[in-house]
């Protein structure tokens, strides 16, 4: 057909759009969806507003900064300091300061109920008695029985969740077999390698002639009734019980409270 254009070219062309001009708020036909003024004297005007809008805010930031290096020029004269001027001076909240008050980081000294005072030197005391220092990955290494570091580990969730035991079975199995663990931001960290050996069979389901009897595991270890009845309870042990004597298995007794064998 000989009207056909191509669609790129009809859009430049030949479509108007309504729209309010950004600056004086007239309606007005713009070309393309991008146009925001009516006019280039509209666009110069709305141009020359926004350097005006972004000088003054330049000009408000530097004087905050100002304002804020002036008072922490004061501050650096005086020897004794409120909380809020420790807050200041070290750009924290005033919470922030009670917490190393409470926590006993950082000394001060409470003259009324309203009154506390730091001095500078303590501030600067606890400053200097905390130095950054690189942790190291791991706050221990460990290495197995044949003196080889051991490098890869899983956490207690990470043996639960695999091997579908509960916690207090892979602290006794991690006992009773020597696993290699470590201790790293406050969670254990066991062997990988061993824990695939040791969890990964399944235990078997207890004999007849595994159950001993709380009198039985009382004389051996020498515990009372309630210290032994603790212990089953915090490991969450299995127990059955037949008429009035209650029986626990002795893997699971031992594996608590044999003591280590290294
Ligand atoms: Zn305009």
């Amino acid at each position: 057909m000989s009207g056909e254009r191509k669609g790129s070219k009809m859009s430049t062309s030949n479509i108007r759009i309504k729209k309010i001009c950004a600056w004086c708020g007239n309606e007005f036909e713009a070309q393309k969806s991008t146009t925001q003024y009516c006019s280039k004297r509209c666009a110069e005007h709305a141009y020359k507003d926004r350097k005006r809008q972004e000088k003054k805010q330049r000009v408000e930031t530097y004087e905050v900064r100002r304002v804020e290096t002036s008072k922490n020029d004061a501050l650096k004269d005086k020897q004794y300091l409120t909380v809020i001027e420790a807050a200041q001076l070290l750009n924290r909240t005033r919470y922030g300061i009670y917490k190393l008050i409470y926590r006993g980081t950082l000394k001060a000294y409470r003259l009324s109920s309203q009154w506390t005072v730091i001095k500078k030197s303590d501030i600067e005391a606890m400053i200097e008695a905390r130095p950054y220092e690189r942790k190291p990955k791991t706050t221990e290494t460990v290495s197995d029985e044949n003196g080889e570091a051991v490098t890869e580990f899983y956490t207690t969730k990470e043996i639960i969740e695999k091997f579908r035991v509960s916690n207090s079975w892979v602290f006794a199995l991690g006992k009773a077999h020597n696993i290699p663990k470590v201790y790293h931001r406050g969670k254990t960290l066991w062997s990988k390698a061993h824990c695939d050996r040791v969890f990964t069979a399944k235990p078997e389901p207890p004999k007849e002639y595994d159950w001993i009897s709380y009198s039985e595991v009382r004389a051996e270890y020498n515990l009372t009734h309630d210290q032994l009845h603790n212990y089953v309870k915090y490991h969450g042990l299995r127990r059955k019980k037949v008429g009035k004597y209650t029986y626990v298995l002795r893997s699971e007794i031992d594996a608590i409270l044999r003591p280590p064998t290294r």
